[in-house]
């Protein structure tokens, strides 16, 4: 079978299995209240948290480990969310690049969250605040991990987090230093690359393509930047969901129109936090969905063109590599 014709019977089966779930509000309502917490199915979960203009993930293993990648712009955003989660402790964090809309919550993390693991480049780009931060990670102990030419696993419980090969230090743009991150789980994988530009996505492209390949939610680069998604990007990660992390109103006119057209061109939807406000992902492995989306919840696709229709402001839900039900 060729790759065209397989990943047309995903559209398909994602088609079919989008049409089930809508059918099946009680169904929803049991996926909705219980995300990630299935005993007979343990599930990862990934919520691309509302922070503002900024961005800041949280991932859950099946076990219970917990990783923060970013953390918002604002001092207390990131923090006050985790605790409203119930959340006490942080195994590890990362900051994907020295910029502030990144870092500006980690201080309070790494104080009341007391991560073991600290992870971040030694790009040479610094603040005044982002010195405070390193700081606190020798003040409180925190083991610091920089990415390296090569590949370096981290094992999250059952989640495995790849940190892509960290290509030379650009001296002039500190987003092309961003650390890119592959959230695998099972078939599941999600890309994260922090405010990752054309050089840097480029460089990857050439050194390490099988970890950028075919992952099932692709969250977008430099909060939906025109600079932070193409062409080719798209057709080798071959997203079945895009997410932004923005603020509405944004001063830069994220997500940028070229990208939001891009996306439409590949037939991936996009869901933004400036619309959805938080937005939580959850998958076993084999398949995914999205919870707790309001919109999701009111609207179903009919068809692929409507899906295609709704891209930029419409969610939708897929499985990632199989037609059967996430329970
Ligand atoms: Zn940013």
């Amino acid at each position: 079978m060729t790759a065209k014709l397989s990943r047309r019977l995903r559209v398909v089966a994602a088609f079919v299995f989008a049409v089930s779930w809508f059918a099946a509000p009680a169904d929803a309502q049991w996926f909705t209240g219980r995300s990630g917490s299935s005993p007979s199915r343990p599930m990862v979960t990934i919520e691309i948290l509302d922070v503002g203009q900024g961005d800041s993930i949280l991932i859950r293993s099946p076990e219970g480990k917990t990783a923060l990648v970013d953390a918002g712009p604002s001092r207390d955003a990131a923090a006050k969310l985790l605790k409203s989660k119930g959340i006490t402790a942080i195994d590890l964090v990362v900051v994907s690049h020295h910029h502030s809309d990144h870092y500006g919550g980690m201080e309070p993390i790494l104080r009341d969250f007391k991560p073991k693991y600290f992870v971040a480049t030694g790009s040479s780009h610094t603040t005044k605040s982002y010195l405070k931060v390193l700081q606190v990670v020798k003040d409180e102990g925190i083991t610091a991990v920089q990415p390296t030419a090569k590949p370096r696993k981290i094992e999250l419980g059952s989640v495995t987090l790849t940190i892509l090969p960290q290509p030379p230090e650009n001296t002039k743009e500190e987003n092309e230093n961003s650390i890119g991150l592959r959230v695998q789980y099972g078939g599941f994988a999600m890309l994260l690359t922090g405010d990752s530009e054309t050089d840097e996505r480029r460089w990857w492209l050439a050194h390490c393509p099988e970890l950028v390949g075919d992952c099932s939610i692709l969250k977008l680069a430099h909060h939906g930047s025109r600079n932070g998604t193409d062409a080719r990007w798209l057709e080798l990660v071959q997203p079945d969901l895009a997410v932004a992390s923005l603020a509405k109103g944004n001063s830069y006119g994220h997500p940028h129109s070229e990208t939001i057209a891009l996306l439409r061109k590949y037939k991936v939807p996009l869901l933004r936090t400036d619309q959805q406000g938080t937005i939580t992902l959850v998958s076993n492995g084999e398949t995914w969905n999205v919870v707790s989306s309001p919109l999701a919840r009111r609207r179903a696709p009919r068809d692929d063109a409507a899906v295609a229709a709704t891209r930029d402001d419409g969610p939708t839900r897929r499985p990632s590599r199989t037609p059967s039900r996430t329970r």
